[in-house]
Order: structure tokens, then sequence, then C-alpha cells
């Protein structure tokens, strides 16, 4: 079985090469294809590195937005995914049709969408953001103006502590259903299991887990905070792909789930033949229409002009 996997990592590889490609890996994927990846990170990182390349070929290992993303980013370069039915539930939950009912409401609003959200989505939208940058996108384009912002009503939550502007919900209430799972209790019962860690969670965790962790951030930044803590046990209110980045990344500290741990299922569809597969045939190319391609390529530029 070793022998196996070495045999399709060294096929990889060779493509790899021949190709001129790379792969990108969310911080949520599984771990075989964590280790074959090129760079391993959370969707801004993704979007840079996807922005920055000199590759021909660039193969994303995520969900569909994450893919989608890289492709308005290089309409002329192959953008490969790995496996067609690898679906974020909460990008699903917003739509074109919300959004323009939205701007009807409120025509003088600015639109804001989470990057968890589809290419026709963000071809409607003034600007995008991640879980990294949300506040601070927020507060760039506020000018006195609401916002719409949307999918996620628990970021939607974790901006509103921040900032004291006007924001509205499109659509009223969908969020994370992996985040959503960890209730406040989980939080209560994992504290009276390890009364000396620190809890860091996501914003896409629900509102009252929000209100009581210690540190709260995407997972790019959660790394980043746990490295500098002063604390050596945390508890991790995040998918479980990001407990392994975290011990793989800082084996002096000690990082344990909060609760059950919780599964992307579709972060973890990939497996190492589709990465394969997808380099031998261009299966699964993803590319996006012209005209959605430009306009969500700008709300995804007015992001880093903001940043
Ligand atoms: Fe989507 Fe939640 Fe999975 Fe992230 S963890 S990809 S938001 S379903």
């Amino acid at each position: 079985m070793l022998k196996n996997i070495d045999k399709i990592m060294d096929k990889i590889a060779r493509l790899k090469e021949q190709r001129n490609a790379i792969i990108l890996a969310h911080n949520y994927v599984g771990s075989e294809v964590k280790t074959i990846a090129d760079v391993v990170c959370g969707s801004l990182g993704m979007i840079n590195a996807g922005r920055n390349t000199n590759a021909d070929v660039i193969v994303v290992c995520g969900v569909d937005f994450m893919v989608e993303n890289v492709a308005i980013l290089n309409p002329d370069k192959i953008v490969l995914n790995p496996v067609e039915k690898a679906i974020c539930p909460l990008a699903q939950r917003i739509t074109v049709k919300e959004i323009q009912a939205a701007k009807m409401s409120y025509p003088d609003a600015h639109t804001l969408l989470y990057m968890n959200s589809s290419a026709d989505a963000k071809a409607k939208a003034d600007c995008v953001c991640t879980a990294d940058n949300a506040v601070k996108m927020v507060t760039e384009l506020n000018g006195g103006l609401p916002i719409l912002f949307g999918p996620d009503y628990c970021l939607s939550y974790f901006i509103r502590k921040r900032t004291a502007h006007t924001i509205i919900n499109v659509p009223i209430n969908s969020y994370c259903p992996i985040h959503h799972k960890l209730s406040y209790e989980d939080i209560l019962k994992a504290k009276m299991k390890y009364p000396n860690a620190e809890i860091v969670g996501h914003p896409e965790c629900r509102p009252e887990v929000q209100d009581c962790v210690d540190f709260l951030g995407s997972s790019t930044e959660t790394i980043e905070y746990c490295k500098h803590s002063d604390s050596i046990e945390f508890l991790v209110a995040d998918e479980v792909g990001s407990l392994e980045v975290l011990r793989e990344r800082i084996p002096n500290k000690t990082f344990n789930p909060t609760s059950t741990p919780m599964v992307c299922h579709g972060m973890k569809k990939a497996k190492l033949t589709d990465v394969l597969n997808v380099l031998e045939t261009n299966d699964n190319q993803v590319i996006i229409p012209k005209e959605t391609a430009i306009n969500a390529k700008n709300a995804i530029d007015k992001m880093f002009t903001l940043s």
C-alpha cells in the first residue's frame, strides 16, 4: 500500500515538473494531499499564491469556490479541480437573485461578500473579504453607508463586534454547517477537561462560541497566534485540518479539539489519485465565463486595493 502511495507521489512530482504545475492546498484538506502540495494555507493565502505564480497549470485542492477564485485570477492558465463535487455548502447559500433583491432594497449600500461564495455571486459584489481581513474591508468600504454582507451570519457577528458600521446580512442567517456543530456546551466541557488550555477559534463558529474563546481568527491567523502565545496548551475550535497543521507547524505545543473533531467532507474529497488524474488528463478544468470572471476579479482586486 505504502509503495503504491510512493509511486503516485513520484508520478505527481514528475508531472508537476513536466507541466510546470503547482499544487495549492487549503489547511482543511486531507493530510496525504497536503504532503504533495507546494503551498498549504487558508483561502487568502491560496488567492495570493494563485495571483503570483508563474506556473502554467494550477491544481487547487479545496472546495469549489477556491478553485473558482484561482480560475478568475488566471484566465490564461489551466486551473484544475481534482474533484468536481468538492462543495462548500456555505458558499452555495447566497444566490445572485438574493444579492440583486438586497441591492434593490438598499440601493446606496456597498456589497461585500465573504470569499466563500460562488463566482456568479462575487461578480455582483463591490468587494470580497476573507476571515483575515473582513473587519478591515468593512471599515475601508464604509463611507457612512450600510454594507450588505453575506453569506455567513457568524462572520457578520464577528465583524459587528469589532465595528460600529451598519451591516445587513444577505441572506439573514446562513452559516457553515461544520463550524455550527460546535456548541457552547462543548466548549464548557472541553474547558473542564483542559482547564489550563487557551481556546482558539474560527469566526465561522456560532456567536455564543465566539464569545467564550480566548482568540478568534482565520486558520492562518490562529497558527501565528499560537506560535507567539505564552501558552503551551490549546483547545482548537476549528476544522480538524487546522488542528493537524497546528500540530505539525508548532510541535513543541499541545493542541486538542474542543469536541468530536469537526470534519468538512467537501475538503477531504480530493485524494492523491484525483490529483494525479487531473494532471494526466486535464479533467475538471475550471473556466469561468469571461464577463463573470472580469466582474468577480474586480471585487477581488478591490480587496487587495483596500488591504
Ligand atoms: Fe465551507 Fe464550512 Fe467546509 Fe469551510 S468548513 S469549506 S465554510 S463547509
